[in-house]
């Protein structure tokens, strides 16, 4: 008999065209047009796969479902909670009837945190020349050409992960006005209408978005509680799924994740994987890019095929 594994497919921004063209750096693991988006779900149902849900999912991996072997399935999850996924992905997975999770980054409807990246962009492209003092150090980046503006978003991205520990203290650096940016995060409003569509589950995905295996136990626990809680008293309903930023995590917040309710939690990387071996607090994911390459069915399944 073929067997399948099964594939958690990780998206982030899911943008026009002409926004895309506008970008100075390509993220491909966090942005994709709306028709490269298109692509991939075209592929994924051309292959036969049935796309589920993560509850669904979940519930077919603890009742050890034997069809989970043999068809490929497919459960797509959105991280951070951009705007454009309101925008953009809803109206595609309504028009294909896929369902999703979306997981939520409070902070973002919650006025916490902003996009740093349009941030820095931004900075970057509007001037000719990016001066920022840090701790007594004044570094000037030329931003005169397309080259150094490009090499400009690096190193300022490595300034601020050297430097800054949270959001707040990166906006505080880098002198951003941050109510300009908070239209990138989903509003609350946008997300009990995500919720209202039945093809959406609402996930978390922290309050601040930080790595937390480098957080105290008690902040540990604050990233991991509160938006569950913040969430279910938003929404009026339970939420049982987590990813955690950056793919980040250990024993300790494995453990914590547990504690705090969740029925699974997603990383970053790690592809299909087998329906007997997986741990529901380390699900590996997918990450859908640009031009993704579709694990055929008999190499996916590496073994008999019928
Ligand atoms: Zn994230």
């Amino acid at each position: 008999m073929t067997s399948y594994p099964v594939m958690i497919m990780m998206f982030h921004s899911i943008l026009t065209e002409s926004k895309l063209a506008s970008r100075l750096i390509s993220y491909p693991r966090q942005e994709m047009s709306i028709q490269d988006f298109r692509t991939i779900i075209q592929g994924l149902r051309s292959r036969d796969y049935q796309f589920i849900s993560l509850d669904e999912l979940h519930t077919r991996l603890e009742n050890q479902d034997q069809d989970l072997k043999r068809y490929p399935f497919v459960s797509f999850t959105f991280d951070d909670g951009y705007t454009n996924n309101y925008t953009n992905a809803l109206p595609v997975m309504e028009e294909y009837q896929i369902p999703f999770t979306l997981y939520l980054t409070t902070g973002y409807p919650d006025h916490e945190i902003i996009h740093m990246s349009e941030a820095i962009e931004d900075l970057v492209r509007n001037q000719a020349g990016v001066t920022l003092k840090v701790e007594d150090v004044t570094h000037t980046f030329d931003t005169s050409t397309l080259a150094g503006k490009i090499q400009t978003i690096r190193d300022i991205e490595q300034l601020l992960a050297q430097k800054c520990s949270t959001v707040q203290e990166m906006v505080e650096l880098l002198k951003i006005n941050a109510e300009s940016y908070r239209h990138y995060g989903l509003s609350w409003e946008q997300v009990r209408k995500l919720h209202a569509q039945p093809l959406c589950t609402i996930g978390a995905h922290t309050r601040t978005h930080p790595n937390l295996t480098l957080l105290s136990e008690d902040d540990l626990e604050r990233e991991l509680v509160e938006p569950k809680a913040r969430i279910e008293e938003q929404l009026g309903t339970v939420v049982n799924h987590f990813s955690y930023p950056y793919g980040r995590y250990n024993d300790l917040v494995r453990e914590k994740a547990t504690q705090a309710g969740y029925k699974t939690a997603t990383v970053t990387r790690g592809g299909p994987f087998i329906p007997n071996y997986y741990d529901l607090y380390a699900l590996p994911r997918e990450c859908g890019i640009p031009h993704f390459q579709f694990p055929e069915h008999d190499s996916l399944a590496g073994r008999e095929v019928k």
